[in-house]
């Protein structure tokens, strides 16, 4: 920080700009440094830190899982015996190897991402983790790939586990329709939905653009899932939020 100039600061004051510190909520880049250090990167499998450390010289970085976020994946998806999985939104792979990587040999993760390219940066190092046989990766928008799942009766209600990190601007989109592949019991976890901090910055704040255009939609989806009685939630501070849903009904 003492080497920045005046400009470079205010820079990275920019919500969202992509020199932040690190991309979790907390306020003491310390205290984060300290978690990382003392509790996930100790834990942290070697393919997972090779894939980390590969994203991290893509230029759109910013868009990876952090390592503490793979770590509550990881965790949650033991402690409830997660089988049958799904990602929305797999980047490099990042989530979609930590979910990997926690799942029993015959555990399967379909995965969705519009850009194959991205997930076939990260293929050479899941495929290395000895994993690649439990994804099987469509190329394509999500929603219609989710629609097309639910015109089979067969896939309602037979997920474990739905992670949902894409488009935000579809968020409630996808809950409409996870909410029917999930199981009663299971859990659905949308990420980013403290966006940055964003919905309770200053009105005149400065913002990156994209942060700005996506924001109203996660405050959306916000109320949205606080009102939906089909589930249960809890929303965590962690990485830029995760709102946890557990469907009851
Ligand atoms: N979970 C990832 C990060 C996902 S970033 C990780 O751990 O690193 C968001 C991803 O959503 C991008 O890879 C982008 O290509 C994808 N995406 C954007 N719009 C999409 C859509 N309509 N359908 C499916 N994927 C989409
Ligand atoms: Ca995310």
């Amino acid at each position: 920080m003492a080497a920045n100039n005046g400009e470079e600061q205010q820079q990275n004051q920019l919500i969202g700009h992509q020199d932040l510190a690190h991309k979790s909520l907390l306020q003491s880049d310390a205290l984060y440094q300290y978690i990382l250090e003392t509790s996930v990167f100790p834990r942290e499998h070697e393919s997972l830190k090779e894939l980390r450390e590969m994203t991290e010289k893509h230029p759109r970085n910013l868009m990876a899982t952090p390592p503490d976020e793979g770590q509550l994946l990881r965790m949650l998806i033991k402690l409830i015996n997660a089988k049958n999985t799904m990602e929305i939104g797999v980047y490099t792979g990042y989530s979609l190897l930590s979910t990997a990587l926690a799942l029993p040999e015959d555990g399967k993760i379909l995965a969705l991402d519009v850009n194959r390219e991205y997930y076939e940066l990260g293929l050479p190092i899941i495929e290395k983790a000895g994993v690649a046989h439990k994804i099987d990766f469509r190329e394509g928008p999500a929603l219609p790939l989710l629609d097309e799942l639910l015109e089979d009766e067969n896939n309602k209600g037979t997920f474990d586990f739905i992670f949902v990190d894409a488009d935000k601007d579809n968020y409630i989109n996808y809950h409409k329709r996870v909410i029917e592949l999930v199981k009663v019991g299971g859990l659905i976890g949308f990420d980013n939905t403290l966006w940055f901090g964003s919905m309770v910055a200053a009105p005149d704040a400065p913002m990156m653009d994209f942060v700005k255009h996506y924001r109203g939609y996660v405050i959306e989806l916000n109320k949205y899932l606080a009102h939906d009685s089909r589930i249960e939630i809890c929303q965590l501070p962690v990485g830029d939020g995760i709102t946890l849903c557990r469907r009851i009904i």
